[in-house]
C-alpha cells in the first residue's frame, strides 16, 4: 500500500527521532472542555498514520488519550504492522506533577494507561506548576527536573525533554542539570519563527520540536481578527504551485529545512499523507527569504491565565486575564475516562 518515508534526527544521547510525528491534542470547544467525541476518529486516523509508514507520536497525560494511543499501538503491534522499538512515542507530565515524586508517579501512571513498559521520550509539559486548583505552586523546575533525571536512570523512559522553555528557563537549566533535556517542544510556524530560541537550542544540540506547526493557516484555525498568515495567501498560493505541494506541505518543509522536528494533529486521513509527503522537495533560497518574511512574532498558542504565574515563559500582554479552563484543572470534568 501507500507509503511515507520520514528521514530521522539525532538527539543529542544519540537516540533517534522521526523528523516529523502524529499530534494528538484533540483540542477544546467553545465551553473549553475536551472534544472527547473525536477520540475514535483517533484511532483510526492514528492506525492509518502507523500503516503508512509514521513511527513517531505526541501525547500527553493532559491530552486523555492516552489510552487510545496505546491500544493502537498495541494493535498495531499485534497485526506485525511495527515492532515496540520502530515507534517513538512522546508523553508529557502536566504542571499539577511537578514535585519531584509526582514526576515519576505520573510516568508510571502514563505508562500504565498506555499498557507500554517504557516511553521514547517524556517532557516537562510546562515550566509553571499549577495545582489541580489552579493555583501557582511556585515549583522550581530545576526540582522538578531531578525528577525527570531520576525517571531517566530508572529505565522507565529513553529519553527526557522539556516544553515551552524560554532562552533564560533553559540557560538555568543546563547550568544546573545533570541530563541535559534532548528536546524543547514550542510552537513554531510561519508567523512564530522563534529564531532566538531556536538558535540557542541548536547552539546546545537540543533538538527543537515545533508543535501547532501551521499556526492559523488552516481553515479551521482562521482568525481574521489577528495578523496571522491566511490559507489562502496569494504569495503562499504561488510557492506552492511552484512545487507542486500544498500551503501546508511547503509549512511543513520550511520547519525540516531549518532543522526542526514538527508533530502537526489531523484527524483526516488524506491529511495524515499529505502532511509527511514533504521529503521529497527543496525550497529554494529565494522562496526561504520570502517565507521568513512572514515571522511576526504572533503566537496562536497563548495561555493568557497564567501569565502572572511563576515562570510563565512568553512575554505577557495586557488583557483580561481570564479563568483558567475547568478541563485544564479538573481530569474528572465530562472526560470519558476516569484519569488520576
Ligand atoms: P496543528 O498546527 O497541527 O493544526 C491542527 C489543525 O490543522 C487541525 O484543525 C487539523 O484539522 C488541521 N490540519 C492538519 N493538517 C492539515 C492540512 N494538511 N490541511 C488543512 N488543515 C490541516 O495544531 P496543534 O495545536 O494540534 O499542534 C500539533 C500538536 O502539537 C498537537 O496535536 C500536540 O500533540 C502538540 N502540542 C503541544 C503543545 C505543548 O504545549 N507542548 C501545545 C499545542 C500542541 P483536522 O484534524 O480536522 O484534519
Amino acid at each position: 500500500g501507500l507509503q511515507v518515508v520520514i528521514p530521522n534526527f539525532k538527539l543529542n544521547n544519540g537516540l533517534e527521532i522521526p523528523a516529523l510525528g502524529y499530534g494528538t491534542w484533540l483540542g477544546l470547544n467553545e465551553k473549553g472542555e475536551f472534544i472527547v467525541e473525536d477520540a475514535p476518529k483517533l484511532v483510526d486516523a492514528l492506525s492509518y498514520a502507523i500503516d503508512v509508514g509514521y513511527r513517531h507520536i505526541d501525547t500527553a497525560h493532559l491530552y486523555r488519550v492516552e489510552p487510545e494511543v496505546g491500544s493502537v499501538v498495541k494493535q498495531k503491534i499485534q497485526e506485525g504492522v511495527v515492532k515496540r522499538e520502530d515507534l517513538f512515542i512522546t508523553t508529557k507530565v502536566w504542571n499539577s506533577e511537578h514535585r519531584p515524586e509526582d514526576v515519576e508517579k505520573s510516568v508510571k501512571a502514563s505508562l500504565r494507561r498506555m499498557g507500554l513498559n517504557y516511553l521514547d521520550l517524556v517532557l516537562m509539559h510546562w515550566p509553571i506548576s499549577v495545582s489541580a486548583e489552579g493555583v501557582d505552586e511556585k515549583i522550581d523546575y530545576l526540582d522538578t527536573w531531578s525528577g525527570f533525571e531520576s525517571v531517566l536512570k530508572q529505565g522507565l523512559v529513553k529519553a527526557i525533554g522539556v516544553s515551552n522553555f524560554n532562552v533564560e528557563q533553559l540557560t538555568r537549566l543546563l547550568a544546573n542539570c545533570q541530563v541535559v533535556p534532548v528536546v524543547n517542544q514550542v510552537e513554531i510556524n510561519l508567523n512564530l519563527g522563534q529564531k532566538e530560541l531556536v538558535d540557542y537550542c541548536q547552539k546546545n544540540n537540543i533538538l527543537v520540536v515545533a508543535y501547532t506547526p501551521f499556526g492559523r493557516m488552516v481553515p479551521s484555525r482562521l482568525d481574521t481578527t489577528c495578523p496571522a498568515i491566511r490559507h489562502d495567501d496569494p504569495i503562499m498560493l504561488d510557492i506552492a504551485k511552484k512545487y507542486g505541494k500544498t500551503v501546508q506541505q511547503v509549512a511543513l518543509r520550511y520547519l525540516y529545512q531549518r532543522g526542526i522536528c514538527s508533530i502537526p494533529k489531523t484527524l483526516t486521513k488524506t491529511r495524515v499523507v499529505e502532511n509527511a509527503s514533504i521529503f521529497d522537495f527543496q525550497i529554494d533560497d529565494a522562496d526561504v527569504a520570502t517565507l521568513r518574511e512572514f515571522d511576526n512574532n504572533y503566537r496562536t498558542v497563548r495561555p493568557v491565565f497564567w501569565q502572572n504565574f511563576n515562570n510563565y515563559p512568553f512575554d505577557k500582554v495586557n488583557v483580561d486575564i481570564t479563568e483558567i479552563p475547568l478541563s485544564l484543572r479538573k481530569w474528572k470534568n465530562g472526560a470519558n475516562l476516569d484519569i488520576d
